[in-house]
């Protein structure tokens, strides 16, 4: 309990200093974003010097919104709003949105499978739209060769009887090795080159927030499969966070 309220300080540390780092360098980021837009309809002939470089710039100005995004996002207050709603919809939103964002190679084949007698539950749709999104977006990217992407919406009992609903989404690649497993929650690890590593601490605080857990099964070669179960209507606790 000692270390675990040592982690949450440390976050929220985190967090702060993550926000007011990313609300300094968003105007000026929006401003070069301007300027570089203006200055390539500007640039002739197409494909000069000019022309390239204003596109590579372009790109990491692109790149480090994608980085101010997900440090936002990251230090959000994770202070969710709950209303009592179905699931469903939620998933098949952050789903759809994620196949827009991380367009699916044509040979990854999207499985879905709804437990029709799911109870609502007390959820921020907002919130939770965002942590299934990265959950979904690293599975898409996890199968650049194709293969299946499997969603199950249950729910049971879990952790001392308590009833939650359980979102499984798994997907058929790699898996991940042992020495990124230990790590893979923590803010900033990432093994992709245009990764940020913030796409799990995300998900993880939203989850918590939520009174939830994240679980995480891989198998090398076969795949993995992230767990997110979420206690059921009335059964939220207050937070102690
Ligand atoms: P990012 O996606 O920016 O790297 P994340 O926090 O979402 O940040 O993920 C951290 C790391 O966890 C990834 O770089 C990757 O190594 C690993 N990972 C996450 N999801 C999967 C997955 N579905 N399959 C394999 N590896 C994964």
């Amino acid at each position: 309990a000692q270390q675990e309220l040592v982690r949450r300080e440390r976050l929220a540390a985190l967090g702060e200093l993550s926000a007011s780092v990313a609300h300094e360098v968003r105007n000026p980021l929006g401003v070069i974003a301007n300027s570089v837009a203006a200055l390539t309809r500007l640039a002739r002939p197409e494909h000069s010097t000019s022309w390239e470089l204003l596109g590579v710039m372009g790109e990491e100005v692109a790149r480090l919104d994608h980085l101010i995004n997900g440090l936002l996002d990251f230090a959000r207050p994770q202070q969710p709003r709950l209303l009592p709603q179905p699931l469903g919809p939620v998933v098949d939103g952050a789903l759809e949105a994620s196949l827009r964002a991380q367009p699916k190679d044509p040979r990854v084949q999207v499985v879905r499978e709804v437990d029709p007698a799911l109870p609502e539950l007390a959820l921020d749709a907002q919130l939770l739209h965002l942590a299934l999104s990265n959950l979904f977006i690293n599975a898409l990217q996890a199968m650049p060769q194709g293969g299946t992407l499997r969603v199950e919406l249950g729910h049971g009992q879990a952790r001392g009887g308590i009833p939650h609903a359980r979102i499984s989404i798994t997907d058929s690649g790699p898996g991940i090795p042992p020495e990124v497993m230990a790590r893979l929650f923590e803010p900033f690890f990432t093994t992709k080159a245009t990764g940020t590593g913030l796409g799990l601490a995300i998900v993880r605080r939203i989850v918590e927030a939520h009174q939830g857990l994240v679980e995480v099964r891989s198998t090398p070669e076969q795949g993995t499969t992230f767990i997110v179960l979420l206690p059921l209507a009335g059964t939220a606790r207050a937070s102690v966070a």
